[in-house]
């Protein structure tokens, strides 16, 4: 790249720009020959008698205005000669007029015409106009490579305004360089340039180019900061665009963000969701049990015939069984003109999800046998487990040709939940997974429904030396002294977490109000209606402790707030179960989600609730759903 010849320019020729110059601007002649146009219009010829008629006219307005004109004629011959004839009756060029020219050396493809005018530029001390560096930018990526561009941008002052940017962003685009597109908007973003819709668009549609939906997300995550979000979604017509953005909210635990693009997408964009963004929002309704957004999906695709498949199909029937409509679920499933395995596999998880491992395994039996796969048995598993259908279950691990971890864990999940410890014990020995997490897990949690105290320490210390930089399994342990009702051990437990630097899983809970999902972690007191929520609770607690209630801890993993431990009133699940009953009319049913097992505690709170609120409280935890009832909960104390 020549960029030394225009760090020099050759400014001699404007020692005085109030004085007339002599000075020749011309065109290379083979280029302007083969893009001059004639004149078009009548309209130039009598601005340009106008102007013939005040030659002495020392207002760069009047003179811009024709070179406008003539520019817009594209006869670039006339405008170069109105500018020499501003020159020589000693108007100074101003901002206005020098990129008028820059386009018209640019647009006839003279360099060297352009290269004169960058060196005025420098003369009038103009060059860093956000509107001349702008046309610098556009002349040199035109007619000298982009790295000539790019040398104009670096050197110039006033960096904050997006034009330049843009510009040179479009360049790189152009000469498909869309990674130093992005690129360039990044180092936008650093040095707090302005941030516009136009830059945005710029640089999404390099993303596009370059799929790369890891920098798409990045740069919607400035236009939110910039609240140029929809600016910058609008021009994408397309599902897929849509999609991907979506998606991106999705992945990174940003459900509502995603959840208020999809209804944009639809109803102020226009645009027919297709088969695979509605597949791609259903899981996160699925995964938030945002049951509400789902059936408001469901409904569209009905109402406005959007062709299902059998994917969509299989995404609904998850959505509606893991946001607690089962009997939707089972509806769609058996509505379905063709199923595949994933139907089948799905639909058995959904009643195993809900309590209903019976119903799992007698949709079991109703699959294909050509069907049947690997995964299909670990459904079949986890059905018999949570029905404890011991036989049943050991009839399809039998039937696995080479059973995997995944089986042998759910069979001493089986084994151990129904309390058949000593066959439990044979198993493991007999599969040599003895020493497997998932196994020792498995015992561990029969141990604490069984209220097998001792067996169940002698396993969580296993676990911690299997995995020692895990800090849920310390949390396992201090659990396990505090019900012993040894809170010192269990202070003990929880400093060697601290003393380790190890970071235990944070506990949340949600519930989706009003198309929002309200997200609780223990003792948080940051949501608007905080006082009313724990007030609420306060009484219902009130009148549980009257009737002899007391909290129990037990060793499972769960809330791990220790300063907030001792108060279970703070626990994420209460809190959002309050939330719900406040918000709610009376009646509704409060559909709750953890990302951690219910405790021992909660669980009994959550059932005194439903009975003295008359409401079913339905609560999903990792491992199931409580449905709780008049008192009573649908899991029978099997969690
Ligand atoms: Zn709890
Ligand atoms: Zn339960």
């Amino acid at each position: 790249m020549d960029v030394i010849s225009f760090s020099m320019p050759p400014v001699s020729i404007l020692d005085n720009v109030n004085t007339p110059i002599n000075y020749n601007l011309h065109i290379g002649a083979n280029r302007y020959n083969s893009r001059i146009c004639a004149l078009k219009t009548r309209e130039l010829a009598s601005t340009h008698q106008v102007f013939d008629e005040m030659p002495l006219s020392t207002d760069s307005l009047v003179w811009n205005t024709v070179i406008q004109t003539h520019l817009a004629n594209l006869d670039y011959s006339k405008a170069v000669t109105t500018y020499h004839g501003m020159l020589s009756r000693g108007v100074r060029p101003d901002r206005h007029t020098l990129p008028r020219i820059l386009s018209v050396s640019r647009l006839s493809g003279s360099l060297s015409l352009g290269k004169q005018l960058h060196g005025q530029a420098v003369k009038l001390g103009v060059n860093n106009d956000v509107y001349v560096t702008g046309g610098l930018i556009q002349l040199y990526g035109n007619l000298d490579g982009v790295d000539a561009a790019k040398w104009v941008l670096d050197n110039s002052e006033k960096k904050m305004s997006s034009v330049s940017w843009t510009l040179l962003a479009k360049l790189y685009i152009k000469q498909n360089k869309p990674a130093l597109a992005v690129d360039l908007f990044n180092q936008m973003v650093e040095v707090g340039a302005e941030i516009d819709a136009v830059s945005l668009t710029t640089v999404i549609s390099a993303c596009v180019v370059l799929k790369s939906l890891k920098d798409g997300r990045n740069i919607h995550q400035t236009a939110r900061k910039h609240g140029l979000e929809f600016d910058l979604l609008m021009p994408l017509r397309d599902a897929i665009s849509w999609t991907s953005v979506i998606q991106g909210y999705v992945k990174n635990g940003q459900i509502n963000e995603g959840f208020k693009l999809f209804r944009k997408m639809i109803t102020e964009a226009k645009i027919k969701p297709d088969a695979v963004s509605i597949s791609s929002i259903l899981p996160a309704c699925a995964r938030m049990a945002a049951l509400k957004t789902g059936r408001e999906i469901h409904g569209y695709l009905i109402r406005n015939v959007v062709p299902i498949n059998v994917k969509v199909e299989n995404a609904l029937i998850d959505m509606y069984a893991k946001s607690g409509w089962l009997e939707y679920a089972s509806m769609v499933f058996s509505r379905m003109k063709s199923k595949d395995v994933v139907s089948w596999t799905v639909m058995i998880s959904g009643y195993s999800l809900h309590g209903r491992g019976d119903l799992g395994v007698e949709l079991f039996k109703k699959i294909p046998k050509i069907d049947i796969d690997e995964i299909s048995y670990v459904t079949a598993l986890f059905a018999c487990c949570t029905a404890c259908m011991v036989e049943e279950g050991m009839h399809y691990f039998n039937c696995i040709k080479s059973p995997k971890l995944v089986h042998c864990a759910l069979m001493v999940t089986l084994l151990s939940r129904a309390g058949k410890f000593d066959e439990a014990r044979a198993f493991i020995e007999e599969r040599s997974v003895a020493r497997q997490t998932e196994v020792v897990r498995a015992l561990i949690d029969g141990c604490r429904i069984h209220k097998n105290l001792s067996t169940g320490k002698r396993l969580i210390e296993q676990l911690c030396d299997l995995e020692p930089l895990n800090a849920d399994n310390y949390i396992m342990m201090s659990n396990w002294y505090a019900q012993s009702g040894k809170h010192d051990a269990s202070a003990v437990w929880r400093q060697t977490i601290r003393d380790m630097d190890l970071t235990p899983k944070i506990a949340y809970s949600w519930i989706e109000f009003r198309n929002k999902v309200h997200v609780f972690r223990t003792g948080d007191v940051s949501h608007p209606r905080s006082e009313r929520i724990y007030w609420e609770l306060e009484c219902l607690m009130k009148n549980l402790e009257g009737e002899g209630f007391s909290w129990k801890p037990d060793f499972s993993f769960h809330d791990v707030d220790e300063e907030r431990e001792c108060v279970p009133i703070g626990h994420s699940e209460l809190l959002a179960i309050s939330f719900g009953l406040i918000s709610t009319r009376s009646g509704t049913t409060v559909r709750v989600t953890k990302n951690h097992r219910v405790c021992h505690s909660c669980h009994e709170v959550a059932k005194y609730i439903s009975k003295v609120v008359s409401r079913e409280i339905i609560l999903k935890d990792p491992n199931c759903f409580h449905h709780f009832k008049d008192g009573s909960c649908s899991c029978q104390e099997l969690y």
